[in-house]
């Protein structure tokens, strides 16, 4: 079965196939989903299996509306904060995880009594989960494992002959998937940084935590709070090495290291001053356009099976940094080499 690639103005056909239990790649501002039917467990099996996702790591549902949480009876003993955080930051790159009902299959929340919700900030996602009329699990649409998709070229790459269709919208504007907190603990957590900052959120709620999965390897045997955590993720085929010191260290340990198999992930500043291959995530401090171009530079590095090692900056962890953070040093396996040290 070959996958069918539809533009932004087949929005229906794409409907109809999620309707008719399909699974279909669709766009969203953070980055492309695997969507799927959420009220349809048969549906959602094809998700897991099209990646080749653990069963035990629950997918987000996708609504284009506070009211759909209702509407479609997904979440019960809704909080004040949900509101308040729907208010300030809906549609957009923030999933909230609430108590679920009987309505959410037990694929969707692989066991868990919570659901994970966003709405998206993507027209065409809007548009789809609309005229499909009803919510749309949806994780990212790579294979388990694998960087996460930012155009609907990634998604072929990965899922082609595996899933239905890919709707092409464009190149995700966030890049990194979405902020996920929990509102079902009595403090909010935080279990997973995105594009709507730790900041921003305490800004809204007051105190919330930050889980120790975000920044820090999971001792053993551990039970993550977000299943995801506790897999390896994002790693492109190369070992990634993070390297943690002033502009000047970082550019001096490379190009002490310089061999073919080396690649360097840096910043457009570092480009004149290191002699190996280099992939760049932007300006120095743009956070932002480090996020927004992560996931593709770690495929590119991956398109050149020459390249054994790379480099990158340990990422700052503020604003959108930390989520650059925690995608980096899991790609690290946590490994991080301090210049200042050696
Ligand atoms: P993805 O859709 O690939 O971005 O992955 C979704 C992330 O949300 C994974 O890290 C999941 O473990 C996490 N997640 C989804 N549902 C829940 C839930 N009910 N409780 C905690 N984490 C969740
Ligand atoms: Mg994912």
């Amino acid at each position: 079965m070959n996958t069918v690639v539809l533009d932004e103005t087949q929005v229906d056909i794409a409907a109809a196939i999620l309707k008719n239990g399909g699974v279909v790649g669709i766009p969203t501002e953070t980055v492309y989903g695997l969507a799927a039917d959420a009220l349809n467990g048969a549906a959602v099996a094809k998700i897991f299996q099209a990646k080749g996702r653990p069963m035990d790591n629950p997918l987000i549902v996708h609504i284009a509306d506070f009211a759909d949480i209702e509407r479609f009876r997904l979440a019960k003993d809704i909080p004040a904060a949900a509101k308040q955080l729907a208010k300030a930051f809906w549609p957009g790159p923030l999933t909230m995880i609430l108590r679920r009902t009987d309505a959410v299959p037990p694929e969707v929340s692989a066991g868990l009594d919570t659901v994970a919700i966003r709405f998206p900030n993507h027209p065409v996602a809007q548009a789809v989960i609309r005229a499909a009329d009803t919510p749309l699990a949806a994780p990212s649409a790579n294979l388990s494992g694998s960087p996460s998709p930012t155009t609907a070229r990634h998604v072929l790459n990965d899922m082609d002959g595996r899933i239905d269709a890919v709707l092409d919208g464009g190149a995700s504007a966030v890049g990194v998937e979405s902020t996920v907190i929990t509102l079902a603990t009595d403090v909010p957590r935080v279990l997973r940084p995105g594009g709507v900052t730790v900041e921003m959120l305490r800004a809204v709620l007051g105190q919330v935590d930050v889980d120790d999965a975000v920044l820090h390897r999971l001792a053993d045997g551990a039970t993550a709070a977000s299943p995801g955590m506790k897999y390896k993720h994002y790693a492109p085929k190369a070992n990634v090495i993070l390297l943690h010191g002033s502009d000047s260290a970082y550019i001096e340990y490379v190009n002490a290291h310089a061999a073919d198999e080396v690649c360097a992930l840096c910043c457009d500043e570092d480009l004149l001053q290191l002699h190996v291959k280099t992939v760049s995530l932007g300006r120095r401090n743009d956070y932002l356009t480090h996020a927004q171009h992560l996931f593709d530079c770690l495929r590119r590095i991956d398109n050149h099976p020459a390249i054994r090692t790379v480099y990158a900056r340990l990422p700052s962890t503020e604003g959108v940094g930390l989520a650059v953070y925690n995608r980096l040093i899991r790609a690290a396996g946590f490994e991080v080499i301090d210049l200042e040290t050696i």
